[in-house]
């Protein structure tokens, strides 16, 4: 971020779901008579068995069931064969396959096949369907099977089905990045929209923090820093609780990170578009850009027993970083960076510094997001804030890291 030009690596994208639909033997369903239609989970126990036998021998990974995908492809077969019935020439699609939105059914799905016919016996249907192209599909992750039981205009039992396959893709998180995962699947914790998105370019000289914005709320809900080896990490990973020095006041820690930090673009330092600096690192190389400094100060202010935050947001038209600090009820901006000027001298109340444009505030502990994306100059109020679901990274953890 947010040096000069507020660089943020986007999630570019929204990746589509894909549904598939194969229609295997549509001939029996079309004969099907008026009569019972029943659920026979014991038929779609077999199919599922069939399938997985298959992907077994084929050194393929065992398809997961999931109650709500299964909900789906029993609904699903029992909708087919009600179709069939009505219209057997002509069947519409039932609704309940229809669905594109199968995000929210499982959530992260990526890509959804559905295989759907009639057969004239359970064992001839688990043999083709385990021998279909479906079965041996790599990618998919999880599986669903729905039979239902009817009867032919003959009188003979025609067993309907609706196999669903389902590849998921992993929530968004830092590790996975790390580890060279780009399709993630999202879900707003302001608004509870679920999304899936893939990364724009991973590893890239241009990559800077990570802002997630929701498509819906359009709201900010969650965001990674980039560290100099290129890791991403929620902002609280680069609070370590650093204490150069006992503080005599939190003015005279401020006045030492102004004085003796140096503003240097992450591209002149590192060559990088950016790179957040831990505490200790700023501190001993004396130099950095607004959120290295704003990350010394508030890590320094924390561990001296201030209510101190760091603020990512926007000063006039630029990404900036800057530290709040609260006393007997009142807020103040500390800027640690040349470019608040005229705020060096003393520190502005936060309730006056329509200037400075909060988006997150973070601390050792946690993440905080704005709840409408009007200016506010209230940093403490959990109406104007909610903090973001993760729990506060354990010290165990980031003490090994050190
Ligand atoms: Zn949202």
């Amino acid at each position: 971020m947010i040096g000069r030009n507020g660089i943020w690596t986007k999630i570019c994208a929204a990746l589509a779901v894909a549904i598939a639909a194969l229609i295997v033997s549509a001939g029996l369903l079309a004969a099907l008579a008026a009569g019972n239609i029943e659920l026979d989970s014991e038929a779609a126990r077999k199919v599922a068995q069939a399938i997985n036998a298959a992907r077994t021998k084929a050194k393929l990974t065992v398809l997961r069931t999931h109650p709500l995908l299964q909900n789906r492809a029993e609904f699903g077969a029992a909708a087919t064969a009600k179709a069939f019935l009505s219209n057997p020439t002509n069947p519409s699609t039932p609704k309940e396959l229809k669905d594109r939105n199968f995000a929210r059914v499982v959530p992260g799905s990526a890509e959804i096949v559905l295989q759907i016919g009639g057969w004239g016996s359970v064992e001839q249907m688990s043999r083709e369907l385990a021998e279909s192209e479906f079965a041996r599909l790599k990618a998919l992750t999880h599986l669903a099977v729905g039979v239902c039981r009817s009867t032919s205009g003959m009188g003979q039992p025609v067993w309907v089905a609706v196999v669903i396959g389902v590849r998921t893709v992993p929530e968004l998180d830092p590790e996975r990045i790390n580890q060279g995962q780009r399709d993630f699947y999202q879900r707003c914790h302001l608004c509870g929209y679920q999304y899936l998105g893939r990364l724009a370019k991973p590893g890239s000289k241009n990559m800077g923090g990570l802002v997630a914005l929701c498509p819906k709320c359009k709201r900010r809900f969650d965001v990674f820093g980039i560290d100099e080896d290129g890791r991403y990490h929620r902002p609280p990973w680069f609070m370590r609780g650093f204490k150069p020095r006992a503080m005599k006041d939190p003015i005279s820690a401020w006045l030492f990170v102004l004085t003796h930090c140096r503003y240097v673009l992450d591209s002149k330092q590192y060559g990088r578009a950016e790179v957040w600096q831990l505490a200790e690192q700023t501190y001993r190389k004396r130099m950095g850009d607004c959120e290295d400094t704003a990350i010394l100060l508030a890590d320094w202010l924390n561990a001296s027993g201030f209510w101190a935050r760091v603020v990512l947001g926007r000063v006039r038209r630029g990404g900036h970083a800057w530290v709040v600090i609260s006393q007997k009820g009142q807020s103040y901006i500390l800027e640690t960076t040349g470019r608040g000027g005229k705020h060096r001298r003393m520190p502005p109340r936060a309730e006056v510094l329509t200037d400075y444009f909060p988006y997150v505030q973070f601390n050792r502990t946690g993440v905080w997001f704005r709840t409408s994306n009007k200016w506010t100059g209230d940093y403490r109020s959990d109406k104007e804030w909610a903090r973001g679901p993760w729990p506060a990274p354990s010290c165990k953890k980031r003490c090994k890291r050190r």
